[in-house]
């Protein structure tokens, strides 16, 4: 049975998620960036929000939780170790923890760096994630909480699944990301297509995401610290992994 995906817009460059479930008529929002968007959404496609998937605790993506429980009686997904900050939180999930959204399987990951316990959704069946502000298109989060080495082990569980996972993360980045991903990586070819079609999408107001993990590996810098062309531009050939993409990290923070 199929799984339903509405995507949309919500505040300046958030998306906003819902994702449904035929069978059992379940309806899941990803995190509740604006609840009245949400409200909107639900009413376009008349599905009734059964549950709410937050991804971390950052207020464009709780901010909704309250006010979509009370009136839709949802139960609140978060991570444990977020539970004193997720407003309404019924349900704490673990790292790796496995469950059902109707018939579709759920294995959450945690992803710690932009945010201590900050989790994705990756629905194994599908080969589809929602990776939250973890990982962008050509970008990754900002580490507000976390080390770079955890953002980078972060990272790596999401390159670990499979090449054709469909990755939907929280915000519509690319365009900006792909100036940054250029500076330091000018030759990949597959960048360059990317940027290509990202600028061709994004005149048009058209949305960039979902990505996927083999388009990911292919440009996202983030992702590429083992790139020649990478190590040669910021002078660390050879060097290990974690550096480089600790490097990139503070590259960016400061591009
Ligand atoms: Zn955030
Ligand atoms: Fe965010």
């Amino acid at each position: 049975m199929a799984l339903e995906i509405f995507q949309f817009p919500c505040l300046d460059d958030n998306y906003g998620y819902l994702i449904h479930d035929n069978l059992l008529d379940q309806t899941a929002t990803i995190d509740t960036p604006d609840a009245d968007a949400i409200t909107l959404a639900l009413d376009q496609k008349g599905w009734q929000l059964t549950h709410i998937f937050n991804t971390h605790h950052h207020s464009d993506h709780v901010d909704g939780n309250l006010e979509l429980k009370d009136k839709a009686n949802c139960k609140v997904v978060g991570s444990k170790r977020d539970q004193d900050r997720i407003p309404g939180i019924d349900i704490c999930i673990s790292d790796n923890e496995e469950f059902l959204f109707g018939e579709h399987r759920i294995i959450v990951q945690e992803t710690s760096g932009h945010t201590i316990g900050h989790i994705v959704y990756h629905l194994v069946d599908q080969q589809i994630a929602f990776v939250g502000d973890t990982l962008f298109s050509l970008g990754c989060g900002r580490i507000f909480e976390g080390s770079p080495d955890q953002m980078w082990g972060s990272l790596q569980k999401i390159m670990q699944w499979p090449d054709d996972t469909k990755l939907y993360c929280s915000h519509e980045y690319t365009q900006s990301n792909s100036v940054f991903a250029l500076s330091i990586e000018p030759e990949n070819k597959q960048l360059q297509e990317r940027v290509v079609e990202v600028n061709h999408l994004r005149a048009q107001g058209l949305a960039t995401i979902p990505t996927t993990v083999r388009l990911e590996k292919a440009t996202n810098p983030f992702l590429r610290p083992d790139s020649q062309e990478i190590q040669q531009n910021l002078k660390m050939l050879g060097k290990p992994s974690n550096q480089i993409f600790a490097k990139i990290r503070e590259l960016k923070d400061s591009f």
